[in-house]
């Protein structure tokens, strides 16, 4: 019996730099502008958000950045993270593919987002910040960052968006135990907030409200910042310690990825693993196929516009270019809470409109078929959103079975499902129905994008 394997490497092959995609780009994603004079925003329009050490990284174009030695100690308590080759899992499917599996799970939080969680936390407190507000969806990021909190000593405010905040009472549970606060949003705690109420008093929230909120308490307040866990150029580039970390370990297994597969919600966990190996391949490395999968129920990459929007539903925030279902959409109650973001990453879509990347969308019963599938050969369940890299993952192996073609397929296991036993629960119960997202709110959402003119 052929068993799985798993790729470790001691603490002290942490990456000592954040790869940075931006120095390595035939071009440079178009400028953040500011929603007001439309010119593109400085750093001292983004101060009242965000310590300045993360500004720099936000716009930085050097190509490594250096993990700060406090944060890399906490690293240290789950990093390197495992890499495993999936031989079961080849096995039932009878494929001919190699595939392997990054698992972030093993954080605190039981995903990827500590990465960024840590980092910003540590550039907050070391700019004298006293507190950080932000949102959550299905509640990963506002654990991560409630963690990130209590590892440096700041309080933390985090706004759920209604619907998940239902759904997922252990996650708030979670925020509490690390000390943070966590409100239900859209909450009568914001004047943005109170106006959703006032007119949709049962509102199920969305990413882009609770953003709203969050942002609106850091900017009314001296000693508080906000903090975003996903979309943002220095969220993805903490992230990239995972393929960094994942390059080393196939080098191990004398291996390299043919095609790498990630979830994309805001795109942070698709750039972490990614954005090493497309940056290789740009300075002349190996051509790597790279899939981003995202729901069919909030399809920003696939079925949304390449265009200036707003990064939240109050209109609060900088404009960016970004493939986008429009700042107002909100999309169905779907499970994959941390995929439901009407936007994309700017960086993820500029790379999508050079053809660098594929994307493709899938339905939430596909996706936790893929799921189960997977925990009954691998033994981890995965979190919801990390079922849309499994499904991803495993159709690239069917297709080598049928082309009879033996690749290396390479994916992301951003997180556990172990908080979202419920959704298995539904979909072991015939609950879960593949919802379609209203076509004619998304076209007025579209309609109501920010007119920008093109540039000269
Ligand atoms: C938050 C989250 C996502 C979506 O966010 P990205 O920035 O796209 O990675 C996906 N998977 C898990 C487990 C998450 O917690």
């Amino acid at each position: 019996m052929v068993d799985s394997v798993k790729y470790t490497l001691g603490e002290e092959r942490i990456p000592k730099h954040w790869y940075n995609l931006m120095a390595d780009l035939p071009s440079l994603p178009p400028p953040v502008l500011h929603p007001g004079t439309l010119k593109p925003v400085g750093p001292d329009d983004l101060a009242p958000l965000f310590p300045m050490s993360l500004i720099r990284q936000e716009v930085s174009t050097e190509r490594e950045v250096e993990i700060p030695e406090p944060v890399r100690e906490v690293y240290k308590q789950w990093r390197v993270t495992p890499l495993y080759r999936a031989r079961r899992l080849e096995r039932a499917l009878q494929t001919p593919a190699r595939i392997y599996y990054k698992y972030e799970g093993v954080s605190p939080a039981g995903s990827h987002k500590p990465n960024t969680a840590v980092a910003q936390a540590f550039y907050n407190k070391e700019a004298g910040v006293k507190k950080i507000t932000t949102e959550t969806g299905a509640g990963q990021w506002g654990s991560s960052l409630a963690f990130a909190g209590a590892v440096f000593g700041i309080d933390v405010q985090v706004f759920m968006v209604r619907v998940s905040y239902n759904q997922k009472p252990y996650r708030r549970a979670l925020m509490e135990t690390y000390g943070a606060k966590c409100i239900a949003s859209p909450s009568m705690e914001t004047n943005y907030g109170r106006s959703v109420l006032e007119k949709s008093p049962d509102s199920n929230g969305s990413l882009g409200i609770a953003i709203s909120e969050a942002v609106e308490i850091a900017a009314g307040h001296d000693d508080t910042k906000y903090a975003l866990g996903s979309v943002l150029n220095h969220v993805l580039l903490h992230q990239t310690v995972i393929g960094q970390e994942a390059i080393e370990q196939l080098a191990i297994a004398n291996d390299y990825p043919d095609v790498i597969v990630g979830c994309t919600g805001g795109g942070s966990n698709f750039a972490g693993i990614v954005f090493p190996f497309l940056g290789a391949q740009l300075r002349g490395g190996r051509k790597v196929r790279i899939v981003a999968v995202e729901p069919s129920a909030c399809p920003s990459l696939t079925r949304g516009r390449y265009a200036y929007d707003f990064g939240d539903t109050g209109h609060m925030t900088p404009l960016t270019k970004m493939h986008t279902l429009g700042s107002t959409f909100i999309p169905p109650g779907f499970h994959a809470g941390g995929l439901r973001y009407h936007g994309m990453a700017p960086l993820v879509s500029h790379i999508k409109q050079l053809g660098l990347i594929e994307a493709r969308a899938y339905h939430q019963t596909q996706c936790f078929e893929a799921g189960v599938f997977f925990a009954r050969h691998e033994g981890i369940v995965p979190a919801p959103e990390a079922n849309h890299a499994v499904k991803g993952a495993i159709d690239e192996a069917v297709r080598c079975r049928e082309e009879g073609k033996s690749r290396a397929i390479l994916f992301n296991l951003c997180g556990h499902g172990h908080f979202d036993m419920q959704a298995y629960m539904d979909y072991f119960g015939g609950r879960l129905t593949d919802q379609e997202y209203d076509e004619r709110e998304l076209a007025m959402a579209l309609s109501g994008l920010p007119a920008v003119p093109e540039p000269a």
